[in-house]
């Protein structure tokens, strides 16, 4: 221990726990149904643990998480709603899911068996899913094979089928093909005979939960927009926000017209330039794709232009025309004034990528 004190971390993301509670209880207004929080990957990065002790006082139908080490790390957080896993398991992880009592979603038969055998080993039944491919190609049975593996895993005797979900590949880009897929999978869970003996019918991500009906579903499984954001990009919505992302004006400095900025020199300036350095890069998640493709940043109340390369630690921003700005100035890289959306599509990709991309140096700060 040095004694020194510590220093106020470079770049942080202040977490607004009451925003996403805020955002959870409008996602089952909005749709009238259960809700699985879909906390996988970190929350979306805003914090496996601290999300779902936040979300824990709320009506949780489940927790929905990738794998298994996301549903072990909720076990030892102490958070006590049921774990869903929304995708398929290794034979090698079954065992700790039955010792977890994760719900998991079966994928096949082989699954179904073997977690029929591991559940009857360890004494007590396990409920779980059974998980239908209408259109994502990713996990589940054939909707044509769906009563012939319900008839199936009804004879097992460890293994009890009280749900049925599929997922949504395009609600947010194809809504002729959303359209004809949730009718085709009411029409499916309409058809099952056992249909009665299925607690919980599950299709919708937030796009799905925003912009379509189901007849059948009683449980919406929303991740985005918990964490207030809309995947069709109209950040006008009643959610709010629940992540901000922030760093300070590490150095301004004074250059002349014609001088190179940042790596590769792809920018020169054109004036005598205020240039503020700001102490946040890709090295936080910060996209580097952002470079030049015209991203500003929120300091002081107003958006202020980054120059040149986004590089590892670093990023420069214009700071001529606000003679105000300071060392040490807060600057809002993404939140209520920058959209994350708005970074996403500068930076070529999506919102739940560039919140999964924030890496472990930026500390996440939570505020009840
Ligand atoms: C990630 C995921 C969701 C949540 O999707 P959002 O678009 O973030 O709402 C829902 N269902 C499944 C199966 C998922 O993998």
């Amino acid at each position: 221990m040095s004694g020194a004190p510590e220093s106020s971390p470079r770049s942080w993301a202040e977490v607004d726990l009451s925003a996403l509670r805020h955002n959870f209880s409008t996602a089952r207004e909005l749709s009238g149904q259960q809700v699985m929080a879909v906390v996988k990957a970190g929350a979306y990065g805003h914090g496996l643990e601290a999300t779902a002790r936040a979300l824990a006082s709320e009506e949780i139908a489940f927790f929905g998480v990738a794998n298994v080490g996301e549903a072990r790390c909720l076990s030892e957080a102490g958070v006590d709603s049921p774990v869903y896993l929304l995708g398929a398991t290794l034979p090698e992880e079954r065992t700790e899911a039955v010792a977890l009592r994760c719900v998991p979603c079966l994928n096949t038969m082989e699954e179904a068996h073997h977690f029929d055998q591991i559940a009857r080993d360890s004494g007590s039944p396990l409920r779980a899913h059974l998980a239908v491919d209408t259109g994502m190609g990713r996990g589940g049975f054939l909707p044509a094979d769906v009563p012939a593996a319900l008839e199936a895993i009804r004879a097992l005797s460890s293994v009890r089928v009280t749900g049925l979900g599929s997922h949504l590949p395009a609600a947010d880009e194809d809504s002729e093909f959303t359209h004809a897929q949730f009718n085709a999978f009411d029409t499916l869970v309409e058809s099952l005979p056992s249909r009665g003996e299925l607690e919980f019918i599950h299709l919708a991500n937030s796009a799905g939960l925003l912009g379509y009906r189901s007849r059948t579903t009683n449980l919406v499984r929303p991740g985005l927009l918990l964490y207030g954001v809309s995947p069709f990009g109209d950040e006008k919505t009643i959610f709010r926000t629940v992540m901000t992302l922030k760093s300070r004006i590490a150095v301004i400095r004074e250059v002349p017209a014609g001088h190179g900025i940042s790596y590769g020199r792809t920018f020169l300036t054109t004036r005598p330039t205020r240039v503020g350095t700001i102490g946040i890069g890709y090295g936080d998640g910060y996209p580097r794709s952002l470079s030049n493709n015209s991203p500003e940043v929120f300091i002081r109340g107003r958006r202020v232009p980054l120059l040149g390369r986004v590089t590892m630690d670093q990023v420069m921003a214009d700071l001529t025309d606000h003679p105000g700005c300071l060392p040490g100035d807060e600057v809002e890289l993404f939140g209520p004034n920058i959209p994350v959306s708005e970074i996403a599509h500068k930076a070529g990709t999506i919102p739940w990528e560039v919140f999964t991309s924030i890496t472990p140096r930026v500390q996440r700060i939570y505020s009840k």
